[in-house]
C-alpha cells in the first residue's frame, strides 16, 4: 500500500493512475466492499465545516488525488503526491480493462445522462458489462427503490454520480445494503464528460493545472465552489502548517 498524505485532517493516497487502478482491480476480485473517493480543494474545504463528511473522507478505502490544488498543497507540506488522478480518468482506464467477471453499474446525472455515458464506455470497451443505469436522486425518499434496482443488477462495481459531498455520504449511508457491491465510488461530472454532455479542458490546460479555470468559465454558475477551491483551499492549507 502507497503512502498517504495528510491535508486538513484528511488522508489523501499517493498513488499513481497505475496503481489506483491495480488497488481497484484487487478490491473488485476481493470480498469486502470497499469505497472510493476522489477528493479535490472543494471537498476538503467541505470537510472542514461537515463533520460526517469528513468522517466519510477518513474511513474511505482510497482517496484518488483529483485535483492540481492537493498536489501543490502536497508539496508546499514537504510531502509529495505523484500526480494527479481524476476520477473521470480512473473511470475510463478502468472500463478498459473489466469484463463479465466484474459487472457495472451507473448511478447518478441528468436523465439520460448515465444511459448515454454507458452506451459509449460500452462502445469504447465490447468485453465491458454494464448492468444498470439510473439517474437517481440522494434524497433519502428514493433511496429504497434505487437499492431495489441495483441489488436486482448485482453489479461489482458501483459508480454514483450525485456531486459531492451527497454521492459519497449517499454511498456510506447504503452501500452494506448492496450485497454484491464491491467497489463503489463517488465518480462527479464523469458521465458528463463520457456522454459529451459537458467538455473537458484540453489537455495543456489540464496539465498546467487550470481545468478548474475552464470548468468557471464554462460554467459561471459555480463560482462559490472556485472561490474555496482557489481561495478558501489554500488559505486553510498555508494557516494548517
Ligand atoms: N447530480 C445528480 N443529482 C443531484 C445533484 C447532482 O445527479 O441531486 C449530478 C449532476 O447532474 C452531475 C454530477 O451530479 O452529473 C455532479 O457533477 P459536478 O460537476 O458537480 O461534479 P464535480 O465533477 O465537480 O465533482
Amino acid at each position: 500500500m502507497a503512502s498517504r498524505v495528510h491535508l486538513l485532517g484528511v488522508d489523501i493516497d499517493a498513488v499513481t493512475m497505475q496503481q489506483a487502478l491495480e488497488q481497484i482491480r484487487g478490491y473488485l476480485d476481493g470480498s469486502e466492499s470497499k469505497h472510493i473517493m476522489t477528493p479535490n480543494n472543494e471537498m476538503l474545504v467541505e470537510s472542514t465545516k461537515n463533520p460526517r463528511f469528513k468522517e466519510v473522507l477518513q474511513k474511505s478505502a482510497l482517496n484518488l488525488p483529483d485535483s492540481q490544488g492537493l498536489l501543490f498543497a502536497a508539496r508546499w507540506k514537504g510531502q509529495r503526491l505523484p500526480e494527479r488522478v481524476t476520477g473521470v480518468d480512473t473511470v475510463q482506464a478502468l472500463c478498459q480493462t473489466l469484463d463479465e467477471r466484474h459487472p457495472v453499474f451507473l448511478l447518478g446525472a441528468g436523465e439520460g445522462v448515465a444511459e448515454k455515458a454507458a452506451s459509449v464506455l460500452q462502445s469504447r470497451n465490447p468485453r465491458l458489462k454494464i448492468v444498470g443505469t439510473f439517474s437517481g436522486n440522494p434524497k433519502p425518499e428514493y433511496s429504497q427503490q434505487i437499492i431495489n434496482g441495483i441489488n436486482a443488477a448485482q453489479p461489482h462495481l458501483l459508480l454514483v454520480a450525485f456531486g459531492a459531498p451527497a454521492q459519497d455520504l449517499w454511498i456510506a449511508e447504503h452501500l452494506p445494503k448492496m450485497s454484491s457491491v464491491r467497489v463503489a465510488m463517488g465518480v462527479g461530472g464523469t458521465f458528463d464528460f463520457v456522454a459529451g454532455v459537458k467538455k473537458r479542458a484540453p489537455v495543456f490546460i489540464r496539465t498546467i493545472g487550470f481545468e478548474w479555470l475552464w470548468r468557471f468559465v464554462q460554467e459561471p454558475s459555480r463560482w462559490r465552489r472556485m472561490w474555496r477551491a482557489v481561495v478558501v483551499f489554500p488559505w486553510l492549507v498555508l494557516r494548517s502548517v
